[in-house]
Order: C-alpha cells, then structure tokens, then sequence
C-alpha cells in the first residue's frame, strides 16, 4: 500500500484538556472503549457469518486478549473479530473516530459539570489517546484476499498508514503509554479494572503480563535441566482461564434457573455472604429489551439503614453503579443487574432524566416490583411477614418517592401488632371497629412504651409498632392519602375501654387533686384528669397530645431550633380513682399531720407515671432516688 498520513483538524492546544477534564476521575474509560470495540468487532463478524456472508473456520474460537507490558510500558488489546480493510481504517477511523471525537468535543467543552455524561460514553476509540503517546492498530479484515494494515498516530492529531505484517484476522490496539497510562501495565490494575467492566462480556477475555512472561523465559533458560525435578509441571502449563463469565444469570431464561444459580449469583457479584430474601428475574424483549436480576438483601441487623447497588450494563459490559437518572431513586436499595441494550448512554444524565425509553424502564421495574411484592403477599403470606423486616424501610421509601408504586403496594403493607403476628391496616381497622373508634395507635418504642402496651393488652386493644425513622414519615403519608386515617401514639389518648365509666369522685376532690399535684410538680399549666380505670394497680398515667408532640418533633428536626414556647408540651397526668393510692391521698387530705407524706406520695406518682414514659431526666432521677429512699426510711 502507498504510505500516507494526513491529520483532523481541531486545534491541539484545546483537545487534551478538555479530555481530560472529562476523563479525568474515571481515567479506566479506555480500557471500557477499546475492549468493546473488539467485543463488538467480534459480534459483527458472528452476524456476517450468520447470514453466510463470512466464512469461519470450524474450530473458530473467539477471544479477546489484552496484554500488559512494564518494560515496554505497552497495552495490546487484540481480538479476532472481523478486522478492517484500508478502506475501512479510513472511514471508520479517520473519518469516523477522529470526527465523532470531534463533534463530542464541540458538544461539551463548555459544559463544567463532570459527571454529566454516563460513563463518558461517546469518545469511543479516541479515548486511546487519554493514556498514549502513540496508538497503533494493525488490523487484517476477514474478508477474502484482504491486506494487512497498520495506522499509527502520535497524539492524536496526525496519522500515518502503511502495510502491516499482521498474519491473523482481527485487530490488535497497541498503546504506547505517556505517564497518564503506565500505572494500567500493573498486571492487578488491570485485572480489577477489566473484572469491573467485563465480568461479563459475552466473548472470552484474557489478560497476560508480557514482562512477567518474558522473565520468566528468562527464568526457565538459564534454569540447570537437573533443578526441574517436577518435570510434568513445566511440560503442561497451567490453561489460563478467561476472566470473565460470557453467559450471565440475566440473559437465562428465569424457568431454567435454579435458586441455587441466583444465590450463587449474588454473592459473587456482591460479594455479599448473607443469601438474598428473594429476587425478581425481568426478561423482556418486546416492547423494549431489558434484562436483570433485582435481589432484596438482607439486613444485617435491626437498625442497619438499606444500602444496595444497581449495576447497570449495556450489551453485558458494565456502565456504572447506582444511576439515579435511569433507575427509580428507591429501588437503588436493592441490589441487582440491569442490562439495558435500548438505552442511549451518549447523551447527558439530565436528558436521560426525560428520555421516554428511560420513563419506560422505570414503570416497568417499578411495576415489576410491586407485582413480586403482591404475589408473595398473596400466595406465601408466612414468608412475605418473615421478610417484613428486612424489606419495609424499602417499601415505605418507595411508597414515599413514587406514587406509581404506593398505589399499587399500599393494600398489602403490613404492620406489627402488640397482639402478635402482623395485619393489614385495612384488617386492623376492621378488627378494632368497635374499640377504636376508627383511630390507630401505634407504638413508638416496644421498650418505653411497655406500660401502656400492658394496659392495651389488658383491655384487647391492639396498637401496631412503627418504630423506624422512616415511619414518622410513612404515617404522614397515609393519612395525607388516605382519608379518615390517622395515627396516635399509644400514649396520645386514652379510650373508653379502660374505663370502669364514672370516676366517683366528688367535684371538689378533683379540685384538689389538681391543685396537689400542680404544685408537688411545680407546673401549673400540668393537665390533670381524673379517671376510673379497669386496670386498678397503675396510679397515673402520662398521655402526651399527639398533635403537640408532632409539632415538637418537626421543631426538633429542623435545625434544633427550640420551639417549645411555641408548642408547648401538651402533657396530661391521669390519676386513676381505683387505684388505692390516689384513694387513700383523698382519705388524708383532712389529716394537716400527714402534709409531708401527701408531698412525697404526689411527687412519687408523677415520677412514676413519667418513667413509664420515657426515661426521667437526671435532675428528676436524682430527686427520684432520694426521696425512694426516704420513703424507705419510713418503713423501718
Ligand atoms: P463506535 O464504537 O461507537 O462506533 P469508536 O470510536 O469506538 O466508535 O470506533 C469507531 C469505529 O472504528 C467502530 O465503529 C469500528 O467500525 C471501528 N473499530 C474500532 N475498533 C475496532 C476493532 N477492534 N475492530 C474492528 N473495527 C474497529
Ligand atoms: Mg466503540
């Protein structure tokens, strides 16, 4: 072939920094570009072959091999795939490579914002230079009678074409590396960079470290013949093995996979030991191809927030973890493999954002999910309440982002009850109807909740416990949805059922109950209410007004802002007249010599009530102790 070079035009001075603006936190994006090249040079040449218009030989074997090089300081990346003509390497890498390199900076050089495009996806070939000095292909097209050609450019703005002395069909992509590259010739580098992209390329992948292979020639040459006592070893060196799995789980068909398979699966992509609670398998190719397997993990333990990781790959080479702009932002706490061929990665996230392909994909996960959630729902009631735990910070998040979501799960989220077991907020409603009034108690904390828990038991009342962050927050959401909903804590309120009904106490004892205890509280704004409860072994109780105590809790979370002048705790001691003690303070008020003791016993039943609702502060618990020991005292 005549020599001939020629060059783009684009002015030098600006194409490197603005590609390595791009390029800079994910430098390995070469690597990702000309690997797939090769893979998709080989596809090419299958589907030529496949509508007989190639002709392969029988014992053909695809394969891509990359080569790593210390000394030299060189990458190769060779594949048999189906090579290109003189005519080709001028069209495909002069005019196509060098251009699109072009328009791709004419598109963004403006743009700041790094993370902008999808795995920088759209430099393609040219991303070679990112690392090289020089970039060399030498490629042999499959076609009949075809020559071998080599192209060579230092920089990136100027080439050169001559003959190749390449003998095999296929191309191979050799780097020159300047400095930017020479930390990718470390054999572990690489490996890990191709397992991330390639774990699951469909044609097998081998990395070899030439300076380790030439050394140890060396090694072997200068060896005794007597020192190679394990002479079978040597004879047959061990068969590499392709780093990469060229069938992935998600393109199976889901009938012919074991759970076996998906557990194995799991782990080995995240490297996650604890086995998955179950998973969704989405196959589809009509009306848009989307393959990928969704696990739901499991929590390490009770308070652990949700952490998962969406991997998502284009044509099985992997394009980057967690991608908000493709996938609903609550199902990023799954795990999983989404294989998204349709999808068109050379454009920007915020286009992604609005894409119709993209919408699409997320209703139908979406829809996906829920479908999966329901059907366990309905057909392995026992295991959907096992994994409940596990999975409902993930079912509230969703119901919270995606109204698409919460109208399809919201019948059949569950809640666990003080009675044991767990029901449906629609089963609750029903079975309460006559106690409840229509309203839901719900238990905040198991631990400091426990008294009032007792007293619901006692009365066959039942409460649910929602005791996660994300609860306060869920609540909200249903009764904004749901009308005639809501939610009390379970010492919000006291219902009619713990009452024996009249409280038989004069007006004027109430009177002075009040004032009692007002003062051996010192508050004078203290609600007190005097009832005549069932339950005859608890003198009083606290309730806490749930509306206040929502206002409190916002207040609290918006910067700590004190606010409690503004909403002001709306707390109610509830003496209760059956109880002996607040009895037999009424039988002494007459008595002026046992002032003392009326003190003491008032503080006491306040305290009392108070630390069966939440922990006393430690002034009051100082006080507490003191005055528990002297009304020791007063036994002895
Ligand atoms: P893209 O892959 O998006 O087409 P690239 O810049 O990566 O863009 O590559 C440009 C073109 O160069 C490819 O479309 C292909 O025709 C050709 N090419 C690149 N690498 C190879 C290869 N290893 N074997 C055959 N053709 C290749
Ligand atoms: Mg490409």
């Amino acid at each position: 072939m005549k020599h001939e070079s020629g060059s783009i035009s684009i002015n030098t001075e600006n194409i490197f920094p603005i590609i390595k603006k791009w390029l800079y936190s994910e430098k390995d994006i070469f690597i990702r570009e000309l690997v797939s090249n090769a893979s998709d040079a080989i596809s090419k040449l299958k589907k030529l072959d496949a509508i007989g218009e190639a002709d392969l030989p029988e014992d053909n074997r695809f394969e891509i091999k990359v080569l790593v090089d210390k000394n030299e300081k060189t990458i190769k990346v060779i594949d048999n795939g189906l090579g290109m003509t003189e005519e080709e390497v001028k069209k495909y890498i002069n005019q196509i490579a060098f251009s699109g390199a072009v328009d791709f900076l004419e598109k963004y050089k403006d743009k700041s914002d790094d993370g902008q495009i999808i795995g920088h996806f759209g430099l393609g070939f040219y991303s070679a230079f990112m690392v090289s000095q020089r970039v060399q292909i030498d490629t042999l097209s499959f076609q009949p009678g075809a020559v071998p050609v080599r192209w060579v450019s230092d920089g990136g703005t100027e080439f050169e074409m001559m003959d190749s002395d390449r003998t095999e069909r296929g191309t191979t992509i050799t780097l020159h590396l300047s400095e930017d590259g020479l930390e990718f010739t470390d054999e572990y580098k690489m490996r890990a960079t191709l397992e991330k992209y390639f774990a699951f390329l469909p044609y097998e992948l081998y990395l070899e470290d030439s300076a380790k292979a030439a050394e140890k020639t060396e090694e072997d040459k200068s060896k005794e013949p007597a020192e190679n006592v394990d002479a079978a070893e040597t004879a047959e060196p061990k068969k590499p093995e392709p780093l990469n799995d060229t069938q992935p789980l998600w393109l199976k068909n889901p009938k012919d996979c074991t759970e076996e398979e998906y557990k194995q699966f799991y782990t080995k992509v995240f490297h996650d030991f604890n086995e998955p609670l179950f998973w969704i398998h989405l196959n589809m190719d009509y009306p848009f191809n989307l393959k990928g397997i969704l696990y739901f993990p499991k929590l390490k333990h009770e308070f652990e927030t949700m952490e998962g990781q969406i991997k998502l790959y284009y044509n099985q080479v992997f394009v980057a973890d967690n991608i908000k702009e493709v996938i609903p932002e609550f199902l990023l706490l799954l795990k999983g493999v989404l294989d998204c061929p349709d999808l068109p990665l050379n454009v920007s996230r915020s286009f992604l954002q609005n894409d119709g392909y993209v919408n699409k994909i997320s209703t139908h996960i979406t829809k996906k999910v829920a479908d999966k959630l329901t059907s366990l729902f309905e057909n392995e009631r026992d295991n959907y309440n096992k994994y409940w735990d596990d999975i409902n910070p993930f079912v509230k998040y969703g119901c919270i982002r995606e109204e698409k979501f919460f109208d399809r799960v919201k019948d059949i989220i569950i809640y666990k009850s003080t009675k044991g077991g767990y029901t449906t907020l629609k089963d609750y409603l029903e079975n309460n109807k006559e106690k409840h009034e229509n309203k839901i108690f719900y238990v905040s904390n198991e631990k400091q909740q426990a008294q009032y828990i007792r007293l619901f038991n006692e009365n066959g009342m039942e409460a649910v416990i929602l005791s996660t962050m994300i609860d306060n927050h869920f609540m909200q959401l249903l009764e904004s949805k749901m009308s005639g909903v809501r939610f009390n804590r379970i010492d919000a309120d006291i219902s009619d059922n713990m009452k024996k009904g009249d409280t038989g106490i004069a007006e004027d004892d109430v009177s002075y109950l009040e004032k009692l205890f007002k003062a051996a509280v010192n508050d004078d704004k203290l609600k007190i209410q005097v009832e005549s409860l069932k339950n005859e072994s608890v003198p009083a109780m606290i309730l806490l007004s749930e509306q206040s105590r929502r206002m409190q809790e916002m207040s609290a979370m918006f910067g700590g802002m004190d606010m409690s002048h503004m909403f002001p705790k709306e707390q109610t001691l509830v003496l209760n007249s059956s109880n002996k003690l607040v009895k037999s303070v009424l039988d002494m008020k007459a008595d002026e010599t046992k002032k003392d003791e009326i003190k003491l016993i008032s503080e006491h039943i306040y305290d009392l009530a108070m630390m069966s609702h939440q922990p006393l502060e430690p002034d009051a618990m100082a006080r507490f102790i003191e005055r528990s020991n002297e009304l020791l005292l007063k036994l002895v």
